[in-house]
């Protein structure tokens, strides 16, 4: 094959190079020379090109040298699509050989020449001539002699000279990389990373700047932020006489860029040279419109610009580089909104584990509430507690948790489970309160009577044990590796206000509690899209007389009950009226099977008896009565309130009450009482009856006129395909797609996480249906649901409420089924306002 332009291309501002056909490095190169930057000489090799040298053609190295002279030394370096697919490693010095090396010993001496060559020789040996690195171990580190020594390995070992002829070195260089490419495990490492089957490799071969020689010369890298924190500070390193990434890798001797009091630096040292590259690095940012890293190298004062790669980021420093961007006016708003990835920003939102630390992974599970902490393990919500107010942090170890260990999930820096999913009530607790979790790790053995945690390599843990938790990836951690705090939180509030400026679907959060509404409003949800009101009687004096309650034998009783958890809801509601400021307030009638509040074990029971004076028989028989095999699918939700009334007409008197209690001046609050777990019209008809009357009732006795806005949930199959029937009702429907996901599919949301990860693995789902939302059959019932609803009562607010609301890919499936708002867990409200941003733009 005879290779024309443009497969071999000499880089000028014009020559026909794109990304696409000759990778990215080439294509930010051909920037570098539009710039008018000293970039050396460079050709690119084209992705076809690069194939037919690893098919065995050689006739293009006549032509590839041409432009370098009669006496070459050149680097090459890969150039794939992107540049995160990664490329086999660059070949400097390429072009060394006995005559070269005498010319450069007279201009550049002859231990710094020596050492250049030696440098080719050991890696043309290894990656080129593929001779086994042991070999070369063993040569003397003084250059002169180290590369004698060199010589004669290779040629012992190869069976040949080492090769002179700089075309022959070069295409023999060339080939190796190209087929290094197509080697099995880098395919298979940068599909890993999102590259194709057939994804290209095109090369760069470059006209060597030194780094070594007389006067000052070295190499090194700056950009202009810190990777890490996204600060704006010249970073990188610069090591004299020295080449290519050397200045990173050796580490000894190599000194900062600008000034530093920590030690020596090349603004110092040569202040001339650190200037330009200063004014060359801003002047990539400017026109690449990128945070850019320069490698450069100096040759005798003169500074050359080898490359320039995108600088390598965390998510905290990718939100501060956007937004100084768009300040700095280099990106519009919109292109800093569409540069980040909503999850990213959990990164930054929580502690994260170093990711320089050493990790050593017990188990992992379902990654169910982002973060990590470390801490000793317990296995009681009690012994949290303690843990806590002794200041030492805990890690709560349970086979799942249940509403008792609430107040233990609070004390605890993390929570681990055996059993559960995505909505199983750890991972729902854990996202709404922030707390990193990781649930269905049941490759550990759990023996919490027992208190010892067994992980699958043999390895026992006791409570008193230190363990982390990294519930943004799920793994379980031995020990304490190093953690970074949450990232500063500046930028991310700019960037949200942009955000907020484009999207067109609300977001609110799922808040239960007047703490969890002080941080939804700090992230600035636009309302509560779901108050669980079940949790907040899990405080240990409700608790008791919310048992009371369900223990009544007689209605007067209960009534007696009631009338003392009435000021208690009655505060709460109040809290949260005052806290989200006129902000709508979505508040859920009791939903959860009353086993929940029931104490477990004999202990449990004997404290029960106690406090309500009752025989223990008499409670163990009344907590055997309550309890059920199925839950989730029981005595709950609306049934609860269709069958013992009083508990849902004392909540909705406690909301009307606490409306009449906000100060006058206000923005007037307009509750939303939302109906759980409906499956039939009526059930509504009946609620709704019940609810007005008891608003009729404080109306007359307050003589205050109010409003409030009846709603349903929508968790049932039956309730998404009967929507037209209730729609005209209600004023909104809100889909909680955890209930909805777990009837659709007949999947225990509990349960699911002893087998979810086995069947994303063997392709029976996609994804795990809890934590994405399954567009094909829930989503169905969304769609159908939703456009049936509409019909009957066009002027109905839709909204999705499960914890699907904070889902990216769920978010835009609910904007494009004409929802007005979803509703997560406050920690998730930046994802979904970013990636509601992002489907607008
Ligand atoms: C739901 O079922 O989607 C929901 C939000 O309610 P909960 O998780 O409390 O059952
Ligand atoms: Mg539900």
């Amino acid at each position: 094959m005879q290779h024309n332009d443009p497969d071999i291309t000499l880089i000028t501002p014009d020559a026909p190079m794109a990304a696409e056909t000759h990778g990215g490095r080439a294509k930010c190169l051909q920037r570098l020379v539009r710039l008018d930057l000293p970039v050396p000489t460079t050709v690119a090799l084209s992705f076809k090109a690069v194939r037919a040298i690893a098919a065995g053609d050689i006739t293009c190295a006549e032509a590839l040298l041409r432009p370098f002279g009669a006496h070459p030394l050149l680097c090459v370096r890969p150039s794939s699509e992107d540049p995160d697919w990664g490329g086999p490693r660059a070949v400097l010095n390429i072009g060394m050989n006995d005559a070269q090396f005498e010319a450069l010993s007279e201009r550049i001496g002859r231990e710094a020449a020596a050492k250049l060559y030696l440098r080719f020789v050991q890696s043309y040996a290894i990656h080129v001539a593929r001779l086994d690195p042991d070999d070369l171990d063993d040569v003397s580190d003084a250059p002169v002699k180290g590369l004698q020594e060199a010589l004669d390995i290779y040629e012992d070992e190869a069976e040949e000279p080492f090769p002179q002829d700089p075309a022959v070195q070069l295409i023999e260089v060339l080939r190796s990389m190209a087929r290094a490419w197509e080697g099995t495990t880098a395919r298979l490492l940068r599909q890993a990373k999102g590259a194709p089957a057939d994804a290209g490799l095109g090369l760069v071969v470059q006209s060597m700047a030194l780094g070594v020689g007389q006067g000052e010369c070295g190499s090194g890298v700056m950009q202009l932020v810190n990777s890490v924190s996204g600060e704006r500070k010249i970073t990188g390193r610069y090591l004299s006489q020295s080449q290519g990434r050397d200045a990173l890798t050796s580490g000894a001797g190599a000194m900062y860029l600008e000034r530093d009091p920590r030690g020596p630096s090349l603004e110092e040292l040569a202040p001339e040279a650190f200037a330009r590259l200063k004014s060359y690095t801003q002047l990539m940012r400017e026109k690449l419109r990128e945070e850019m890293q320069a490698e450069f190298t100096i040759e005798n004062g003169e500074v050359f610009l080898l490359d320039g790669v995108r600088v390598v980021r965390n998510a905290r420093a990718a939100v501060g580089i956007v937004v100084a961007l768009a300040e700095d006016k280099i990106i519009s708003r919109e292109e800093a909104l569409m540069r980040i990835e909503p999850r990213a920003l959990n990164e930054l939102l929580h502690r994260q584990v170093d990711p320089e630390a050493h990790r050593d992974v017990l188990a992992k599970g379902v990654a169910a509430s982002p973060g990590a902490a470390s801490g000793v393990i317990v296995f009681s919500p009690e012994a949290a507690q303690a843990h806590a107010a002794q200041g030492v942090a805990s890690i709560l170890v349970r086979r799942e948790t249940s509403p008792e260990d609430i107040r233990g999930m609070h004390a605890a820096a993390a929570v681990l489970t055996e059993r559960g999913g995505m909505t199983s009530h750890a991972a729902v607790i854990g996202r709404g309160i922030g707390l990193p979790c990781v649930v269905g790790a049941s490759s550990l053995r759990f023996q919490t009577t027992r208190k010892l945690l067994t992980a699958p390599d043999g390895r026992v843990f006791r409570e008193g044990d230190k363990i982390t938790i990294d519930g943004t990836n799920g793994e379980v951690l031995a020990g304490e590796p190093a953690l970074l705090e949450a990232g500063n939180l500046d930028s991310l509030r700019v960037l949200m206000a942009w955000a907020d400026a484009v999207r067109d679907i609300e977001v609110r959060a799922n808040a239960d509690t007047p703490r969890d509404a002080e941080t939804a409003r700090w992230f600035n949800a636009e309302g509560i899209g779901l108050c669980r009101t079940e949790h907040m009687f899990f405080e240990a004096d409700r608790l008791i007389v919310m048992r009371e309650m369900i223990f009544a034998k007689t209605s007067k009783d209960r009534a007696a009950a009631l009338e003392r958890l009435l000021p208690m809801q009655r505060a709460d509601f109040a809290d949260l009226f005052r806290i989200m400021e006129g902000k709508p307030v979505c508040i859920r009638l009791l939903d959860p099977p009353l086993h929940e509040f029931l104490p477990t074990g004999r202990s449990g029971h004997r404290e029960l008896a106690e406090a309500l004076d009752l025989p223990l028989s008499d409670v163990t028989r009344r907590v055997e009565a309550l309890g059920e095999y199925n839950p989730m699918l029981g005595m709950r939700g609306v049934r609860l309130g269709i069958t013992v009334p009083e508990i849902y007409e004392m909540q909705a008197r406690a909301i009307f009450e606490a409306l009449l209690s906000q100060g006058e001046g206000r923005d007037p609050v307009v509750p939303e009482i939302m109906i759980p777990l409906v499956s039939a019209s009526r059930e509504v008809d009946l609620v709704k009856s019940r609810i007005d009357a008891v608003a009729s009732a404080v109306r007359n006795e307050s003589g205050r006129e109010f409003t409030y806005r009846l709603g349903v949930m929508v968790e049932t199959p039956r309730a998404a395909l009967r929507a037209g029937d209730i729609a005209p009702k209600v004023a909104f429907l809100s889909f909680g797609t955890n209930d909805l996901t777990q009837m659709t599919y007949g999947l225990s949301r509990d349960d699911a996480g002893r087998f979810m990860s086995d069947y994303v693995q063997q392709g029976v789902y996609p994804e795990d249906p809890f934590h994405s939302l399954d567009v094909y059959g829930v989503g169905e019932l969304l769609s159908l649901g939703a456009a049936r609803a509409r019909e009957t009562n066009p002027n109905l607010v839709l909204s999705i409420c499960g914890e699907h609301g904070g889902n990216p890919e769920s978010i835009a499936f609910c904007r494009a089924a004409g929802f007005d708002y979803v509703s997560c867990s406050p920690f998730r409200v930046p994802v979904a306002r970013l990636a509601a941003a992002q489907l607008a733009i």
